[in-house]
């Protein structure tokens, strides 16, 4: 896990340069304190999504928790 943990901190710091040190979530727009981040799959892995940098975002943990939890309640929407 440490390795998707190295993956996490290199997205933010990429996106952090390129947005002048503000990092948005990819869910809810708002600002992600590095603590607060979580690796995104912008295609979800059971869509056939992969683990490849171009389709993962940073989001918040809540709104990572909350989507996840929101899709595993709604199967068939
Ligand atoms: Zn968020």
């Amino acid at each position: 896990m440490s390795r998707l943990s190295l993956t996490r901190t290199k997205i933010y710091r990429t996106v952090a340069r390129q947005l002048h040190g503000v990092v948005p979530c990819w869910i809810c727009g708002e600002p992600v304190a590095p603590a607060d981040a979580t690796l995104e799959h912008i295609t979800p892995l059971s869509d056939g999504g992969s683990s490849h940098l171009e389709n993962l975002a940073i989001s918040h943990g809540t709104c990572n928790h909350r989507r996840h939890a929101k899709a595993a309640g709604a199967a068939g929407d």
